[in-house]
């Protein structure tokens, strides 16, 4: 079967994620994957797109690397999943060891769930229930940034800021205060990064003196709201943050789902502001982009409270999938090729390469910065004053349809393009990641009429 039949066959029975499905049916065509390699995705027509998202940010080492597929198939020879309540398992132990080991000190008990927005809904349930236990219950508030995402069930929902997602749900949902952003692109006439980061403590400074006594966490995307735009901001905030929640008495939870495990340049974004969060909420490429899987890691102290002989003290928080053997299996094997691959220092070079390969793309007509985080490049379309792009013009859309069509999946978030690829990205892979996007850009703006 080609590519079109499978089409056909998926706009038959298929609803898609954050997908406005009339768009398929009126002809923009899905691409059905047929396998994947290293960057590349292949369609069951034999035409490859360079996968430079890594799949919703969850691959690290390619698509179908051989030790991670490897390391899932022996695990599923032994246990493939086992009831996470009353038994464990190795692949659990022994990755909840691992993590701890490249984690801030400080953070000694691990937590799983399987998805991002489940391990937000943790670190919210958890905080909160470990003020009650602390017998502070009036502390229900939860502060997040303006234009977060911390994912799409009610409570990660709740504390996200990007109206597209957030809006049509907002009478289901608890309210929390929204603080400044320290996001960079947002910095005035004269302001560097790190003043602007500076400049949104003092807002965090000023919730805090009104509402602080009521307050659970500050929830925050380290370094790069990701959703929001690709973001970035300096990591003075960070460092602020944690000396202001420490003040009030209020946890900080690092949600690193989208930036953990080396995007940043760091394997943690948390290690360049030198900061602890009270949790820190890790999935996405967790498992190097295999399987589901998510973990909160928090600090002795928060797990120490639940600790009672009433039933109810305890986090009964649950879901099947919890520490599933073959994700946790496939997560092992992602930490040891870290180490084997010399995977963040490789990575250095790398994200010089990616940095060269953006630069010229600031010039270009209608493009107002390019900027960059390990990793991460971010192209932001917009006018040269900073404001938008008039809407109608979508050329976050418009450019993303050339890629695509030109062999390189771009998933703008509106009018921003970014590179997240996945860490196997070589020097000439890079080199077609530019060349495409600068000819998407022209195209754009073409369209545009500008
Ligand atoms: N937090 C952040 C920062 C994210 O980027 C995402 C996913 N894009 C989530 C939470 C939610 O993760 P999931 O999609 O696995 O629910």
């Amino acid at each position: 079967m080609d590519s079109a039949a499978w089409q056909a066959r998926d706009l038959a029975v298929l609803w898609h994620p954050c997908t406005q499905m009339r768009e398929h049916l009126e002809g923009t065509p899905l691409i059905a994957v047929r396998r994947g390699e290293g960057v590349w995705l292949e369609d069951y027509d034999g035409r490859r797109y360079l996968d430079a998202i890594s799949s919703w940010w969850t691959n690290l080492f390619g698509h179908a690397e051989p030790r991670i597929a490897a390391a899932i198939a022996e695990q599923a020879r032994q246990l493939e999943q086992v009831i996470l309540a009353g038994c464990t398992h190795a692949p659990a132990v022994q990755l909840a060891e691992r993590l701890l080991e490249r984690a801030p000190a400080g953070l000694s008990k691990v937590f799983y769930a399987d998805n991002g927005s489940a391990a937000v809904e943790v670190a919210l349930k958890m905080s909160y229930h470990a003020h009650v236990h602390a017998g502070q219950p009036e502390r229900s508030l939860f502060l997040a940034l303006s234009n977060s995402y911390h994912g799409e069930t009610l409570g990660a929902l709740a504390v996200t800021d990007i109206p597209l997602y957030r809006r049509t749900y907002a009478p289901l949902m608890m309210q929390p205060r929204f603080v400044p952003s320290p996001d960079a692109f947002l910095r005035e006439a004269g302001e560097t990064w790190e003043d602007c980061a500076r400049r949104a403590a003092r807002g965090l400074a000023a919730a805090l003196e009104q509402v602080g006594e009521r307050v659970a966490a500050l929830i925050v995307e380290p370094l790069v709201q990701c959703a929001g735009g690709m973001r970035m901001h300096h990591p003075a905030y960070l460092a602020e943050a944690r000396r202001l929640c420490d003040a009030f008495g209020v946890h900080l939870i690092a949600d690193e789902i989208a930036v953990g495990f080396g995007r940043t340049g760091t394997f943690l974004a948390c290690e360049q502001a030198g900061i602890r969060p009270d949790f820190l909420c890790l999935s996405k490429g967790i498992t190097g982009g295999f399987l589901p899987l998510a973990a909160v890691l928090t600090s002795e102290t928060i797990y120490q409270r639940f600790l009672d002989e009433a039933r109810e003290r305890a986090f009964l928080h649950s879901h099947s999938y919890t520490g599933n053997p073959l994700a946790c299996a496939a997560a092992l094997a992602s930490l040891a090729i870290f180490d084997a691959d010399r995977v963040l220092e490789r990575n250095r070079e790398r994200a010089a390469l990616l940095g060269e390969a953006a630069a010229p793309l600031a010039d270009l007509p209608g493009v107002a910065e390019v900027r960059q985080c390990g990793m991460i490049v971010a192209i932001e379309l917009a006018r040269p004053d900073r404001g938008p792009h008039p809407p109608e013009q979508r050329r976050g859309r418009t450019a993303a349809r050339y890629a695509v069509e030109h062999g390189v999946l771009l998933r703008p978030l509106g009018d921003v393009l970014y590179w997240m690829p996945p860490y196997c990205i070589r020097a000439e892979e890079i080199a077609r990641l530019g060349e495409v996007t600068r000819l998407a850009i022209l195209h754009a703006a073409e369209v545009a009429g500008a």
